[in-house]
């Protein structure tokens, strides 16, 4: 399992992404879906404070400490500085929960700040960058792994040639970093520069039809659609946020999408159905 997702616009969202444990927003109902996976995840990246990002945070605190698991291991929670709604949260956890048998550790994060996540032989890491939703800070989240490639000038040579090149002592290969999953959360169309090449693009569209939108801090499925163009996004655009005025319609809309012929592959993620890929 690498992706275990469930999001409904305005009610509930949150991602657990397997490979490295991740949590990203932790909606309502979070942690009574995952069970035993509650467990697993180390670290909670939150995009922003709105209620259907956060109600599930108390309870999966709680299950933590309380179910039948392993009940020491660390968790911590990243999200936006300033935010203040989540400083809010995060009083009321400190006064309600005195008595947490683990280590929580919350970080607020600045736009483009690296965390760690990973320490087998990839390094891997999350970035954050800026997004525009509403007044308070609102991030969304890069996971980047570094990977090694040929030099430009090196691409081209013969095998014997490179490894004569590299007896000699000369540097063959370059380090890149390889966007590998985006979140964005909820937010107006992101600035595609942020999520450059990524190979997974998470991106909200409340609103698949554009006369729908009221006021400007959700993004269209037309937007979303542009950004990952723009972004020239490698594998999948993962739509989240769906109103459920929409529910029924969309084969509808998965049909229109099959006609644009995009280079990349469009989910619409059910909203109020839990959504898993492989
Ligand atoms: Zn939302
Ligand atoms: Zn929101």
């Amino acid at each position: 399992m690498k992706l275990l997702l469930y999001s409904k616009g305005l009610y509930s969202t949150w991602l657990y992404y397997s490979p490295d444990r991740l949590l990203f927003d932790c909606g309502e109902g979070a942690s009574s879906f995952l069970g035993n996976k509650c467990f697993a995840i180390q670290r909670i990246f939150l995009s922003h404070g709105h209620t259907d990002h956060i109600a599930g945070l108390l309870s999966l605190i709680n299950i933590r400490n309380s179910a039948m698991g392993d009940t020491s291991k660390d968790l911590t929670i990243y999200y936006p500085a300033g935010n203040r709604q989540i400083s809010l949260l995060k009083s009321y956890v400190d006064q309600a929960q005195r008595r947490l048998k683990y280590p929580l550790t919350w970080v607020p994060l600045e736009a483009g700040e690296k965390v760690e996540v990973f320490s087998g032989q990839m390094d891997r890491s999350v970035i954050s960058f800026p997004t525009q939703h509403g007044k308070d800070p609102s991030l969304g989240y890069n996971i980047i792994e570094e990977r090694k490639r040929l030099k430009p000038e090196n691409r081209e040579l013969p095998q014997e040639e490179l490894r004569k090149l590299a007896k000699s002592g000369e540097t063959i290969d370059e380090l890149y970093q390889q966007k590998l999953f985006s979140f964005g959360g909820d937010s107006t169309p992101i600035d595609p520069t942020l999520v450059e090449e990524t190979e997974i693009l998470c991106h909200d569209a409340t609103f698949l039809v554009e006369e729908d939108r009221d006021i400007f801090s959700h993004a269209t499925l037309k937007e979303a659609i542009q950004v990952a163009h723009a972004a020239r996004v490698k594998k999948e655009l993962l739509i989240i946020h769906i109103s459920s005025r929409y529910k029924h319609q969309l084969e509808e809309f998965k049909q229109k999408i099959d006609d644009w012929e995009l280079p990349f592959k469009v989910t619409l993620v059910p909203p109020g159905r839990i959504f898993r890929q492989e």
